[in-house]
């Protein structure tokens, strides 16, 4: 291996990457340089290498093992393994391991010939672990500290880990060694509290744009949610990995037996399950092919699968945060992800009325309802979602074109009067007797339909009674639904009664014009419109060689990552794989080319690649 010391020659030698993106090079630079760095970069974006260069480049320089941090024991092995895939050598410590194994990792870090080692937050602040690093400062052996996930240090976010307040020890003992912590939690509360906890005051801060390219947002109306759900996984990711978000473990159960027995290759994953379970059904999400994960919010953090094609919402996240960041699993490649969410009238109600039984303190709440509020106004948008979404972290865009408003605009109509019907109707309720209604009976009192309930109350003698009979059930609902989500009428207590709010007022003046979105018959994508969603495509346009070379590689590849115990993708990734089958390189300089070929892997692999390509080495 060659030994050059510069960030750009370790990244096209040890990666197969021919350029930084972004951001990349300035902080390698200012890392290997020795200076401190917060990184904030959304998931994707390439945070790994902003840490493993300067690593590199610094074990080259003097020998030193950098320290990463990590809260994800679960991912340690697959990481390392990429690493020594790479032809860098890297070790994790961690409850795993046996007391051999441990004995020979500490070695190896001792000597100084480890570059990279990664452990756990409460494994680097115990005093033997500590002790260890004294000793490796003393003979000059300590090359970086690497802290990620580090928004684990903020109590802000739900992903708070104690163990991570302990982390200023590091700077405090050894402060001549650089630190980089690095996170794809952008807010500023968060940020502020990471600069503050891991005493990061000096540091310089890198933000890159959140923007996903290559996601394509779209949020629809919840019909039938299961077959939506079916319809798009069978039209646009026949045999692709994907997630499904839903909301409760019961939920997850019924999703996952239901796609099952619909011939799809799904696994459900919640709290409820056995570490055990967990623990299995990760593994199979990571190292097969085209599986789908049925999953509560407790799956995700840090699954770094590049070729996650879909994440799909059948329940609303908590608020744009949470949107952003489960969405932001898909398409950590780059190449086309579909982040598709349904959500109905039920969802906001169920939503709202999570917020407000919880035993939380009124300010608390008052934050929360304003959170939903933007997310559930990001839902009912007409324009364009990313505008919106980036907007919301303070980042001013253009339309996307790569949104569901964006290809098939939505029509709006003027649902100003509509709106006013239903303002009163509940106003009109509370005129008699003070009573409360929920959603079903006032449309049935609009739509002038004499059910039970209508006569007990003697609700046909209203003034309301009837008039809204132009509109279909389905229509109302989404008046309704579109009314909350905008603040203009809110539900109450176990029978989600219906309430004015202080805006209803301007809307029954006729002080604000209503635009809603149409119920669009859900145009969407046919499957002749998007043939590069076809099962199992490869991610460049093959003809039929290429396509059976690509099939043979991806074969080989499955080989080579049962044998080494990795996800496939640790090996080569399909993008890298499909640039062999196009490209068809007959000779090693040719193939050293292909990104995300380094030199290691071309030496380890090469060989075998050209005689699965047909060009055996004579
Ligand atoms: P993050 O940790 O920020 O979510 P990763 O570090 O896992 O992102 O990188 C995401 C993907 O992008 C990985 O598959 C990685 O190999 C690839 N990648 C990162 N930087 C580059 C680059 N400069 N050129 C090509 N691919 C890159
Ligand atoms: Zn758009």
């Amino acid at each position: 291996m060659n030994d050059s010391h510069s960030p750009r020659d370790i990244l096209r030698d040890v990666f197969g990457y021919s350029a930084f993106r972004g951001e990349q090079e300035q902080i390698v630079s200012h890392v290997a340089g020795g200076g401190d760095a917060l990184v904030l970069m959304p998931t994707g974006g390439g945070k790994s290498l902003c840490y493993q260069v300067p690593a590199i480049a610094r074990h080259r320089a003097q020998r030193g093992v950098a320290v990463v941090v990590s809260p994800l024991i679960a991912l340690m092995h697959d990481q390392v393994g990429a690493l020594e895939e790479a032809g860098v050598h890297a070790a994790f410590l961690n409850s795993t391991l046996s007391f051999e194994e441990t004995q020979h990792v500490e070695r190896e870090m001792m000597s100084g010939r480890l570059v990279l080692l990664y452990a756990a937050p409460e494994r680097i602040t115990t005093p033997r672990f500590l002790a260890q690093l004294d000793s490796l400062q003393e003979r000059g052996l300590l090359s970086l500290f690497a802290i990620d996930e580090a928004h684990c240090v903020s109590q802000w976010g739900h992903d708070f880990r104690e163990e991570y307040l302990a982390l200023n020890v590091l700077h405090e003992r050894y402060p001549g060694v650089p630190r980089v912590a690095l996170t794809a939690t952008a807010d500023d509360l968060t940020r502020a509290d990471i600069i503050e906890r891991l005493q990061l005051e000096d540091a310089k801060v890198f933000i890159s744009s959140f923007d996903r390219p290559n996601i394509r947002y779209s949020i629809i109306e919840k019909k039938e949610a299961r077959s939506q759900l079916l319809r798009f996984i069978q039209d646009e990711h026949e045999g692709d990995a994907g997630v499904v978000y839903c909301q409760s473990r019961k939920k997850v159960e019924e999703t996952a037996d239901w796609l099952v027995s619909e011939g799809i290759k799904a696994l459900p994953y919640h709290a409820g399950l056995s570490a055990d379970v967990r623990k299995r059904h990760q593994d199979r999400f990571l190292r097969e092919e085209g599986l789908v994960m049925v999953a509560t919010i407790a799956f995700g953090m840090g699954i770094d699968k590049p070729d996650v094609r879909f994440v799909a919402h059948l329940d609303l996240p908590k608020n744009i945060e949470s949107y952003y960041q489960e969405t932001g699993r898909a398409g950590r490649d780059g190449m086309p992800a579909d982040a598709w969410m349904v959500y109905g009238l039920a969802d906001v109600v169920n939503q709202r009325r999570m917020i407000d039984e919880s035993p939380a303190g009124d300010d608390f709440k008052r934050g929360q309802i304003g959170k939903l509020d933007a997310l559930l106004a990001l839902a009912e948008a007409h324009d364009c979602r990313r505008v919106r979404l980036l907007g919301y972290f303070g980042e001013n865009s253009q339309p996307c074109g790569n949104c569901d408003n964006c290809l098939n605009p939505p029509q709006t109509w003027d649902a100003s009067e509509a709106a006013r019907k239903v303002l009163s109707g509940v106003y009109r309720f509370h005129q008699r007797g003070g009573q409360r209604f929920g959603a079903g009976h006032l449309i049935d009192v609009l739509r002038g339909k004499a059910s039970d309930k209508v006569q007990q109350y003697k609700h046909e003698t209203l003034s309301t009674f009837g008039i809204g009979a132009d509109l279909s059930e389905v229509q109302w609902r989404g008046v309704l639904r579109q009314l909350i989500a905008l603040g203009h009428l809110r539900t109450e207590g176990e029978y989600n009664t219906l309430e004015l709010t202080p805006s209803s007022r301007d809307v029954l003046r006729s002080e604000v014009q209503l635009l809603l979105r149409d119920n669009p018959k859900t145009p969407g994508r046919t499957k002749a419109s998007r043939p590069g969603a076809k099962p199992k495509a490869p991610p460049v346009a093959l003809d039929v060689q290429g396509l059976e070379r690509f099939t043979a590689l991806k074969a080989w590849r499955g080989e080579v990552a049962r044998e080494h115990n990795l996800p496939a993708y640790v090996v080569f990734h399909d993008a890298t794989l499909a640039e062999m089958a196009r490209s068809h390189p007959r000779r090693l300089d040719e193939l050293a080319q292909i990104s995300g070929v380094g030199s290691k892997k071309l030496e380890a692999y090469g060989p075998e690649i050209l005689r699965v390509l047909g060009h055996a080495l004579s």
